[in-house]
Formats: structure tokens, sequence, C-alpha cells
């Protein structure tokens, strides 16, 4: 494959943008080489700015579960655009939007609309202290939640990737108050609630890991957890940004049989426009201004066209449940496929799978945790990444993060990948 456009612009980019990328895993750095920039994609398939066609298996990190310009979706946001982009003064669509996801997601009634999954967390954290009147939070090692200050404490994805999970400029005032727990240890989340009784106003979870690779939480952890916090009055919030919509109509707590008090969204909710949310239970959401005393704002929260975009994604779920379990049997045979190939060439490697989410980590124990996820060997990464990209197959450029597959897929795309890892494979000894 040529990519002798996508470096150029991307020489180019660097000069007038940090790292010539807007969010940096996109840089490459785990894997290096060259960022392909995309010139348009469709269902499955990305075109990029050399002419190749790639099939996508991150799918924008997950809003596009519905594949690449869904027809509704762009019906959608054409027709908003041409009555007004913006108004700073609220419109009928948002509580459209409002009203499904209060349906589809179960145990909140009502949800707030921000602008990407960092605010939907900053947000929750916030409304959690101010109802609790408490100030800590406990964090997993290894989860992600978006940018704020408080999260980026041994923090996953491209934080990791940098180099930088704990990162300078967020201050010691900051980084007293979150704790750092180990994922799927409970008695580690224990320990710790013990030493800071009366003090913890909330734990953050992703309730499937995807920011380490994917990580599923083990049944007795999860539901160990929820316990804990009832018992100890504690806010359990689930970080649903990645799971939200995917893993089930209602996310990881339909999916896992679990509740928690506040929920976090972002990437499906906005059908591939920038949107977050975060929703509860009426007792808790009614300490938000400007009914209570929690503040939190913004000029393009609701933006009319992120909402029409997100409720023609969301009514499509809604109305074909279908899609959910068509996608898990795809992902299953999809590991089923990597793990024959990988198997009949000795390659030691594990394979996690929740739902639509699956990473492939090159280590021989199981991965079930921040350091376990470390232990993978990134130069065999980097070999089947770039591998994987000659063959026209787009994986996500770093191993601590999770695939997501998409609708579009077809079985035919599967097969193609699982064949393109046979040519790959000798290569990963
Ligand atoms: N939470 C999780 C679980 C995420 O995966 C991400 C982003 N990948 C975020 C929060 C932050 O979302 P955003 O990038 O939209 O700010």
């Amino acid at each position: 494959m040529i990519y002798q456009r996508s470096s150029a612009l991307f020489r180019e980019a660097q000069t007038y943008i940090p790292g010539g990328v807007n969010s940096p895993v996109r840089a490459f750095k785990a894997v290096g080489g060259t960022p392909i920039f995309v010139k348009e994609a469709k269902g499955a398939y990305l075109y990029d700015e050399d002419g190749n066609q790639l099939v996508d298996y991150i799918a924008s990190w997950g809003p596009m579960i519905l594949g690449h310009a869904f027809e509704p979706v762009i019906e959608a946001i054409t027709d908003r655009a041409r009555k007004g982009t913006s108004f700073g003064m609220p419109t009928e669509i948002e509580t459209t939007l409002a009203k499904l996801a209060v349906e589809m997601v179960p145990n909140i009634d009502k949800i707030r609309f921000v602008n990407s999954g960092t605010e939907a967390c900053m947000s929750a954290v916030r409304l959690a202290r101010g109802y609790s009147g408490k100030e800590k939070i406990i964090k997993f090692a290894g989860c992600y939640h978006g940018h704020a200050d408080a999260f980026l404490i041994q923090a996953g994805s491209g934080a990791v990737t940098f180099g930088s999970p704990s990162s300078p400029g967020v201050t010691q005032g900051t980084a007293k108050d979150t704790l750092l727990a180990r994922y799927n240890d409970l008695e580690n989340v224990e320990a710790l609630v013990k030493a800071n009784a009366e003090e913890i106003a909330a734990v953050i979870i992703e309730p499937v890991a995807g920011n380490m690779g994917c990580i599923p939480p083990s049944p007795d952890f999860i539901k160990g957890l929820r316990e804990l916090c009832t018992q100890q009055n504690i806010l359990l919030i689930f970080d649903e940004v990645m799971t939200g919509f995917r893993l089930a109509p209602g996310g990881a707590q339909e999916y896992l049989g679990i509740n928690a008090d506040i929920l976090c969204f972002g990437k499906v909710i906005g059908g591939g426009l920038p949107v977050g949310a975060f929703a509860a239970r009426e007792e808790i959401m009614k300490f938000l201004a400007p009914e209570g005393p929690v503040y939190q704002a913004g000029t393009l929260s609701g933006n009319p066209l992120a909402m029409s975009a997100g409720l023609a994604m969301l009514s499509t779920l809604n109305e074909k449940g279908e899609i959910f379990g068509s996608l898990e049997k795809k992902t299953t045979y999809l590991h089923e496929g990597i793990a024959g190939v990988l198997e009949s060439h000795g390659i030691i490697h594990q394979i996690n799978r929740e739902g639509s989410m699956i990473s492939v980590h090159f280590t021989e124990d199981p991965v079930v945790d921040f350091d376990s996820a470390k232990a993978g060997d990134n130069e065999t990464f980097k070999r089947y990444f770039h591998g994987m990209l000659k063959q026209g197959i787009y994986l996500p450029p770093s191993a601590y993060e999770s695939y997501f597959l998409n609708d579009a897929l077809s079985y035919d795309d599967l097969d193609a990948t699982i064949k393109a890892l046979e040519r790959v494979a000798p290569d990963l000894k």
C-alpha cells in the first residue's frame, strides 16, 4: 500500500497542530509509522487520501456502530442543518432524544446532554460530590474517563500509550482526591473504602473496560462492587461511553444485569457527532442546575445537529434490537477465526471479548487488569498492526484499545480479516 499523500498531509499537519493530530492516539506513536488520513468512509470501509480501501475495526472508536455514513443519520443531519445549526435556546428534539434514551436505559429518570465523554464523566463526578457532600473518588488503574484532571491518574487509552498515565499539569491537590484501585480486585476496593471511611463520594468504572484493551469484569467483582457501594453509601458511576447503546439497547447495566447510580454516555449516543450525556434517577439529577446547586452548562449542549444524529442512531438501534445479537455473533466469529490462526502458528496470545468489543493481547497470562494488560509484547503488537494494515485491515493503533465492530461488516469482511492474519501470522513469532 502507498501512503504518500497521508505522509505529506501528516508532515504539514505537524507544522500547525501539536503532533499533527487533535487526539494523541491518532498519531501512531505506539505502533510507529505514518497515520492514515481518511478521505471518506462508507459502511464498513475507510477510503484514505492515497486511494486505499481499509476494513474498519475502530468505527471512530465506537460511535459508528451502524457503519459509516449511515443513511438515516446523514439525512437527519442534512435536513436539520438547513433549519439552523445552533440557537442556545431549547429545542424539541432534545426532549425527544432524552425521552428515547430514558426509555432504552434501565434505572434512569433524567439525562443531561453535553459535548463529549470527557464532559459527561467530569460532570457526573461533580454531581456525585454535590449530592453526597463527600470529595474523594475511586477509579481503576487503566480505565479512561476522558481527560479531565481528576481522571488522569493511571489512565488508560492514549494516556498510557504516551507514557503519561498520570499527566503533568494535574495538581497534587486534585490527585489526592482520586484513589486508585485494581480492576477486577474487589478486596483492593474494600481496603480503600475502609481506609477512607465516609470520605468517598463515588466509584467510577468502565463496566466493561475498553481502554486497556477490552477487559470484562468478573461477575463476582462487578456484583460485589455494587453491593459494597450500596452498603457504604457510595455512588456507583458506570462510565458507559463505550458500552452504552453498544453492548445492549440499555448498555452495560442491561448486559451485566447490574444497576449503577449515575451513567455516563458518549460515542454511539451522538451518532458520530460530538455528544456526551450523563443520567441518573430523579433524586440525584434534581441536584443539577437550574433545579439544584450543582453547576453544569454548555453553549453547544443539546446542539440540534448532534441531537438529530443521535436520534436517528438510537431510533434505529431501538427498532432493530437484533443488531446487538448479530454484532455479538460476528465478534465471536472473528474471535474464533483469530484464535484459530494464532494457535495454528503457535503464537502466544490472549483474546478478550465482550459483546462487540474485542482485543488481542500478545501475552501468556489472562489479561484482567492494567498490569496484566501492560505485560503484552508491544513489538509483536506493532508487527501485527502494520501487517494487518498492509493487508487492508485497520485495527486500533495501540494495544490499549478495544476494537469496535459495526453492523456493516459482512462475514466476507470477517473472512478476509482472518485470511489476512494467515498471511501476517508467520511474522509474529
Ligand atoms: N470514557 C470512556 C470509557 C472512553 O472510552 C472515553 C473516550 N474514549 C471517554 C470517557 C472520553 O470521551 P471523549 O473522548 O468523547 O471525551
